[in-house]
């Protein structure tokens, strides 16, 4: 019966790590379009396809969206103009 029982700890052991480096779902979300919201008329920055969304206006850069939505100004944009 020792035997036995070692066994099925040891596979649970295995099953355990089997499934702590198999799961890819976090990626797939991290990666979900957002177009859809932003066309509904959400603030929302799609990383899918970069590409924002404002009042639903595309807006093509991430931190002219920040701006839009209360951030600090867009640092890329602002070294376009003065330069
Ligand atoms: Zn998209
Ligand atoms: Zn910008």
């Amino acid at each position: 019966m020792k035997y036995f029982t070692t066994a099925i700890l040891a596979f649970g052991l295995l099953l355990t790590l089997a499934m702590g480096c198999g799961s890819s779902s976090e990626m797939a979300d991290a990666t979900a379009c957002a177009c859809e919201k932003g066309k509904a008329g959400e603030a929302v920055w799609c990383t899918a396809h970069r590409v924002g969304y404002f009042e639903k206006q595309q807006v093509a850069c991430e931190g002219c969206l920040a701006e839009k939505t209360g951030g600090p100004a867009c640092a890329t944009c602002a070294a376009k103009k003065s330069g």
